[in-house]
């Protein structure tokens, strides 16, 4: 992974006070504006009682059992929101995720910005020669390959201005705002506020985590699944222990994203199964 990336993937609090993680080399981000629930109330709703918050050994291991055995109701009862900001064309495979709720910013009723997603050198890489959907990343590039991607990258952005040039002027001709857009490049950021329960957010996980899964999407689920970590550390613990036995979920050749994940929010190295205080 691009190291420059890697630096914006940890939480802070924004000058709203909310919890947010930078992706995409800053350039996007996901906030958690909101969450209803804990660890504890995930076995408090499976024994129909209400409980205090403290995770003891008991709720973890009912906790695991029901991870472990398709019992997924309440996992339900943990509700999260975020504001998403992303490239339409991340979004657009988001959206495909039909348990979320969303809103999404109208490009009918307001002018969108000039903002578009640039991918870092490093992250263009190829076409994979094995894999249809994936790219290949070149980690060492030779010089000429370093220069002939800086230069197709500076045609992209000039191509992404131009159509944004296009798309004020139509406005400042009258278009419609509905139809000036339709100029703009999918690498247009817009967003979007979603609302998703622990039980879908996990099933988002384990698809977007992926390695089959685009790498900027991917970013996204690793922020969602770091921001999911302040309200639920030990659930989110086991599906990030359970997803890094799976070489699938090994984010890149050279990096183990689930390990340095899981290490930096249970502060364990190597890793271990999360265990209830
Ligand atoms: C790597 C990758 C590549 C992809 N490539 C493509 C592609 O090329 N083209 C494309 O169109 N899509 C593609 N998708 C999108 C994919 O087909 C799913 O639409 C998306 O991942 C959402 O998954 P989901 O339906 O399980 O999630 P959700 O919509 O959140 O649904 C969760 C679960 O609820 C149930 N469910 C929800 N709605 C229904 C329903 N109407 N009927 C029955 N059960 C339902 C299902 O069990 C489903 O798994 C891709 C996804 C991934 C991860």
């Amino acid at each position: 992974m691009n190291p420059q990336a890697k630096k914006h993937l940890s939480v802070y609090k924004n000058s709203d006070n909310f919890p947010q993680v930078d992706v995409l080399d800053g350039q996007g981000y996901v906030i958690l504006l909101d969450s209803m629930g804990h660890d504890k109330r995930i076995a408090s709703r499976a024994r129909v009682k209400s409980e205090d918050t403290e995770l003891y050994d008991k709720d973890a291991k009912l906790v695991r059992y029901m991870s472990d055995n398709q019992h997924t109701s309440p996992f339900e009862h943990v509700v999260f929101q975020f504001e998403v900001k992303a490239p339409i064309f991340v979004l657009r495979q988001w959206h495909r995720h039909r348990t979320w709720s969303y809103n999404e910013i109208s490009a009918r009723y307001s002018v969108l910005p000039e903002d578009f997603y640039v991918p870092a050198l490093e992250m263009v890489g190829q076409q994979s020669k094995t894999n249809k959907q994936v790219r290949d990343l070149m980690l060492d590039m030779p010089t000429e390959y370093r220069e002939k991607r800086t230069l197709e990258l500076e045609q992209y952005r000039v191509a992404c201005e131009q159509a944004n040039a296009l798309y004020k002027s139509l406005l400042a001709s009258g278009w419609p705002r509905e139809l000036a857009r339709m100029v703009l490049p999918v690498s247009m950021f817009s967003k979007m506020v979603a609302q998703v329960n622990l039980h879908n957010l996990i099933h988002f996980l384990k698809l977007r985590l992926h390695e089959h899964a685009q790498i900027e999407i991917r970013e996204y689920a690793k922020a969602l699944a770091i921001l999911a970590a302040r309200v639920v550390p030990y659930t989110m613990g086991l599906v990030l222990y359970d997803l890094s036995q799976n070489p699938a979920y090994k984010m890149d050749s050279h990096e183990s994203w689930t390990d340095h994940a899981i290490a930096k929010i249970f502060n364990k190295n190597p890793i271990q199964e999360p265990r209830a205080k």
